[in-house]
């Protein structure tokens, strides 16, 4: 039988390339509204962890570098969003990555009584995410880290602490974004496709932290 959720229930998808500062707004999302924010990962380590069934198969898939199936991954899911703390909704990152997955999330909230889900989507342009990410420098001598628009050395390419000069990780770094983006477009682009008929709502996601925050919650209005 299914129980009628109370209007406060919210249960959130967020989408947003990386670099895009989802992290940060799951976070804040999750403490202004109570709720668990919970991504694919943490679900999968959960269940390794806690040594369960499905932690057993999902350990062996990624022991052997094997993708999980949408089946494996769905009865996760399915695990993680029964819990008690996921009656007040909750925060899906990473989760659905399929059509077949978003289907079968439908299918599962219906079943534990819970809203279907309102899809935060966080876009920034490529030109941001590349200046972001691209900006890091560390010290090859001591580790500390820089980032020239947001944290940079007092002195030009020197490190603080020790004096040495900085290095950047990824020769190729504007490269990697563009081919990381483009990736991550061909395999959302079907999802969007999916929701943005319905609870979709796509987010400048350019500001700064608080700015952004402040855009979800009047989006949300
Ligand atoms: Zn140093």
């Amino acid at each position: 039988t299914q129980t009628q959720s109370p209007a406060a229930t919210r249960t959130f998808l967020l989408l947003g390339p990386p670099g895009c500062g989802k992290g940060t707004q799951a976070e804040r999302l999750a403490r202004h509204f109570a709720i668990p924010a919970i991504s694919t990962g943490e679900m999968i380590r959960g269940e390794i962890k806690a040594g369960t069934e499905l932690g057993k198969i999902a350990a062996g898939v990624t022991i052997t570098g094997g993708l999980l199936s949408d089946d494996l991954v769905n009865q996760i899911v399915r695990s993680r969003l029964s819990k008690d703390d996921c009656r007040g909704g909750f925060l899906l990152d990473g989760y659905p990555r399929t059509i077949p997955q978003a289907e079968y999330l439908a299918g599962l909230l219906g079943e534990l009584g819970l809203p279907q889900p309102l899809v935060l989507h966080i876009d920034v342009p490529l030109d941001l995410l590349i200046e972001r990410t691209c900006n890091r420098r560390y010290c090859p001598q001591c580790g500390a880290i820089y980032n020239l628009s947001t944290h940079p050395p007092k002195q030009p390419n020197r490190c603080d602490a020790c004096g040495a000069e900085l290095k950047q990780r990824d020769d190729d770094c504007e490269e990697t974004v563009r081919n990381r983006l483009a990736a991550y477009e061909r395999s959302t682009a079907p999802l969007i496709r999916h929701y943005s008929g319905g609870r979709y709502v796509r987010v400048e996601g350019s500001g700064s932290p608080d700015e952004v925050f402040q855009a979800i919650l009047r989006a949300l209005d």
